[in-house]
């Protein structure tokens, strides 16, 4: 039978796919039923490729889903979840009996109805936002794309693709200042593919755990996936799978390990992802805005054109420039119309399983970080 205790730290589980500590608790009651624990690599209606623990090394399997699939679209099993995976049909494929909590998550914003609320990734924890430096920075989509990862719960990581295109390094670097002065508390990266810059530093920060890359079209997504997948990410997607011992069958994933540790989710729908009821991503986007409120004379102060607004004597003094406050506004609008168009009882549901799964996520991460000395 299978034994949690096998999947050690060195286990192409752990090391490869971001099985860790927090995980192994929170599977533990489903290990004692017999389950194996799976990484979702893919999914397609109804069936997901799932990566399980095989001897030493690792084996996908095809699993049915329908035992978890719900009315509830949040709770449909995705890509980077953990499962609790049953092998009745030998070790050819089985059943997703369950998912983990998951520590953080994508939602698709969409003004289709049907796919409202679905969850495009989950357990991811660095959101990788390519920006080009080949075109001119538009601060506000870099604004954009890090509420979207604040409120997903991962960390967001700024990345200067084309660096090799900025020829003057003074330049490079007040291009990079300006990002920082739009993001507090998000690292920003220079990088670039053609040279190679920036990407073992890059490499480093994401062999801790799982990493997903946003931005627009022609930011350099799929060449930076290339450079840090080592391979062309087409052919690494239909793989021939000779993890496991023996078993060599043809499948796709959207999940895929690095060189150097950790694991890319590059799955198609996720890259240019929408805002869905992003309020607490704004609200640490724009943490400055945010503290500067917090000293306007009045405590619902739109600030507009009240007295005593500390935003607006910001902007006046040159603290805090036009541009960002013009952003923080444009987005909450956009946030709100969102949230008017969503079901509210479907909102007011995820919000409570997401915030309660958050927490434990961040619990159990603590005290991974307490306990292995895991170093950031
Ligand atoms: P995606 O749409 O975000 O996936 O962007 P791509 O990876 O397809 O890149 C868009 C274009 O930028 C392509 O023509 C790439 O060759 C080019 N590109 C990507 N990375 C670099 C780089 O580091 N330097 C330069 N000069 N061009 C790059
Ligand atoms: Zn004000």
């Amino acid at each position: 039978m299978f034994n949690l205790e096998q999947l050690s730290a060195a286990h192409p589980l752990a090391s490869s796919y971001g099985w860790d500590a927090g995980y192994a608790e929170s599977f533990a009651p489903f290990a004692e039923q017999g389950f194996l624990p799976g990484r979702i690599v893919r999914v397609d209606r109804g069936r997901v490729d799932a990566v399980v623990p095989d001897g030493d090394g690792v084996t996908t399997v095809l699993a049915d889903t329908a035992l978890v699939a719900t009315s509830d679209p949040t709770r449909v099993p995705c890509t980077g979840d953990w499962a609790a995976v049953d092998l009745v049909n030998g070790p050819g494929g089985g059943v997703v009996r369950a998912t983990l909590p998951r520590r953080t998550a994508f939602v698709r914003s969409t003004s289709s109805k049907r796919s409202e609320g679905q969850i495009l990734a989950a357990n991811v924890d660095h959101a990788v936002i390519a920006v080009s430096l080949a075109v001119e920075l538009d601060l506000g989509r870099v604004e954009r794309f890090v509420t979207l990862s604040w409120e997903s719960g991962a960390q967001p990581l700024i990345v200067l693709t084309k660096a090799d295109l900025v020829g003057d390094p003074v330049t490079l670097s007040h291009l990079v200042e300006d990002t920082q002065s739009t993001a507090p508390g998000v690292q920003v990266l220079a990088v670039s593919a053609a040279t190679g810059e920036g990407l073992e530093v890059l490499a480093a920060v994401l062999a801790g755990g799982t990493a997903v890359l946003l931005g627009q079209s022609g930011a350099g997504k799929s060449t930076l996936a290339n450079a840090l997948v080592g391979t062309d990410v087409q052919d690494v997607r239909a793989t021939r799978d000779q993890d496991g011992k023996g078993r060599h069958t043809t499948t796709t994933r959207d999940l895929l390990p690095l060189p150097g540790g950790g694991v890319l989710i590059d799955t198609p729908g996720l890259r240019g992802v929408g805002m869905w009821d992003a309020e607490s991503g704004l609200t640490r986007t724009f943490s400055d805005i945010e503290e500067l409120a917090a000293e306007c004379r009045f405590h619902d102060c739109a600030h507009e054109a009240e007295p005593g607004c500390a935003v607006l004597e910001a902007v006046e003094h040159g603290v805090l420039a036009q541009r960002r406050l013009d952003s923080y506004r444009k987005l909450l609008r956009e946030n709100q119309r969102i949230v008017a168009k969503t079901d509210a009882r479907l909102r007011a549901e995820m919000r409570r399983t997401w915030k309660q799964q958050q927490m434990l996520g961040r619990h159990m991460m603590e005290r991974k970080r307490g306990g292995g000395g895991q170093r950031r």
